[in-house]
């Protein structure tokens, strides 16, 4: 096929954007991306029906899986720059097959996606480079699995070596909880995800999430932000895939961030280059920051979800030519990204019953929502057969605003979730409880 000049990975051009992905963070990035002037044009595929909503965005309907069908059109469609949201096509090389087809792509090849699809590697990755992480050790049987468990003195957490939709994780209370945790994995919980199981030591300490936009050598960070992973307020429950989010964290400072930067971003990626993995998307470091400095949690090769939508209203209009620059192997050190000095905090509207079981098909109502520095970003929206909006998945929808504090941006929040209703709605209640002053501890 021959490949039309202004799609080629060297051009310029930046009218035509297509984003991979149907979830809040897509349609963060989709709002982000199409503030800049030099964007007509937004496609998603699959998207949801919030990217209708969205200034410029389009929805494709095509299966990325079909690979002739898909180049097809986005040379129809022109496409100057793609933006890959999830983990599993990454995983699946799709970056290194829409590069091979001459286009600008940002998101990891195969290769470099392995930081996150297999969590042994990256923690062998971590031992070479010498950055900090807490001690594990790879198993592949029960046996072996058995013999570190009841030998080691210290408490561990069991890993799915693979991708688990963020439920390969077991952080169990006794060795027994531990070994049948290892057990139901290598028994096939995750499928192939659980061929390898990773035990690893228990660290504490809190959270937090660092990203980096790499050109394949340089980098640029992105705010920090705090996520809430557990479903109850408290943060007790089970782990979601995220229930709300706030950027900054204020807990790293500009000192400490200097020393997340020279002990974990830089040997990362100077890392990825002695293996000759030229990396261009983001690299998402989730820390925990123990009394023994700062310690690598796991590595992502996407945005995380919900901080994506909480970070996105921080950036300005340059951001997309960021994602080019990285996309091309051409950011030239020096930039420096333009991000508002409010802060931004995000909460998530759930179905009930998620992570478990929960219904879908719920008609959604959104009443009057402030406009001035708050958005609303669909995480798993549908119509229905009458054009209503319904939902379709068990984060349904993202409240982000900003605001100069984090007790103004939460107040805010609240108050626009007071104007959503669907059967069933559950969020939390705490959201940021770290950064408010106006919220009993007790919550
Ligand atoms: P992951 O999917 O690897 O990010 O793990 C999910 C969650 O499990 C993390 O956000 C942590 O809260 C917790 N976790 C993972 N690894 C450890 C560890 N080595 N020590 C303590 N908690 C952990």
């Amino acid at each position: 096929m021959s490949i039309n000049s202004k799609t080629s990975k060297n051009s310029m051009r930046l009218e035509n954007i297509l984003i991979i992905g149907n979830g809040g963070r897509e349609n963060s990035l989709a709002w982000a991306i199409q503030k800049n002037e030099l964007v007509k044009k937004v496609y998603l595929i699959p998207g949801n029906a919030g990217t209708e909503r969205i200034n410029k965005c389009e929805r494709i309907k095509i299966d990325i899986n079909n690979k002739n069908e898909l180049v097809k059109k986005l040379y129809f469609l022109n496409i100057d720059l793609i933006v890959i949201g999830p983990e599993i096509p990454l995983a699946n090389g799709i970056a290194d097959f829409l590069r091979q087809n001459e286009f600008k792509v940002f998101g990891p090849g195969k290769d470099g996606a392995k930081l996150e699809y297999s969590k042994s590697w990256a923690k062998e990755f971590m031992r070479d480079a010498n950055i900090p992480t807490a001690n594990f050790w790879k198993v592949n049987s029960l046996e072996e699995a058995k013999k570190i468990i009841y030998s080691s003195s210290m408490p561990l957490v069991v890993k799915a070596d693979g991708l688990a939709s963020g439920k390969g994780v077991f952080i169990p209370d006794s060795k027994e909880e531990c070994f049948s945790a290892a057990e139901s994995i290598l028994n096939g919980k995750f499928g192939k995800s659980g061929n390898v199981v990773v035990l690893e030591e228990k660290i504490q300490g809190p959270e937090v999430s660092v990203f980096a936009l790499c050109d394949g050598k340089k980098y640029i960070l992105l705010p920090t932000a705090q996520d809430h992973k557990r479903l109850r307020e408290k943060d007790k429950g089970p782990n979601t895939g995220g229930m709300g989010a706030y950027s900054p964290a204020p807990l790293l400072t500009e000192d400490y961030l200097d020393k997340i930067i020279k002990d974990i971003i830089e040997p990362t990626i100077n890392e990825l280059n002695k293996k000759n993995i030229d990396y261009k998307g983001v690299i998402y470091f989730g820390l925990m920051i123990t009394k023994n400095g700062p310690k690598v949690i796991e590595y992502n090769c996407r945005f995380g979800d919900p901080e994506c939508q909480t970070i996105m209203p921080l950036l300005d209009q340059n951001f997309v030519l960021l994602l080019e620059k990285c996309s091309m192997g051409k950011l030239n050190g020096i930039e420096k990204i333009n991000i508002s000095d409010k802060v931004s905090g995000c909460v998530i509207a759930s179905s009930r019953g998620y992570p478990q079981e929960y219904k879908t098909g719920l008609p959604i109502e959104i009443g009057k929502i402030d406009s001035y520095d708050c958005q609303i970003f669909d995480s798993g929206t549908s119509f229905n057969k009458n054009g209503e909006l319904v939902t379709s998945g068990g984060r349904v929808l993202s409240i982000v605003c900003q605001d100069k504090d984090f007790d103004l941006v939460f107040e805010k929040v609240y108050k626009n979730l007071k104007e959503i209703k669907f059967d069933g709605i559950y969020f939390r209640n705490d959201i940021g409880h770290q950064v408010r002053k106006n919220i009993s501890k007790e919550n």
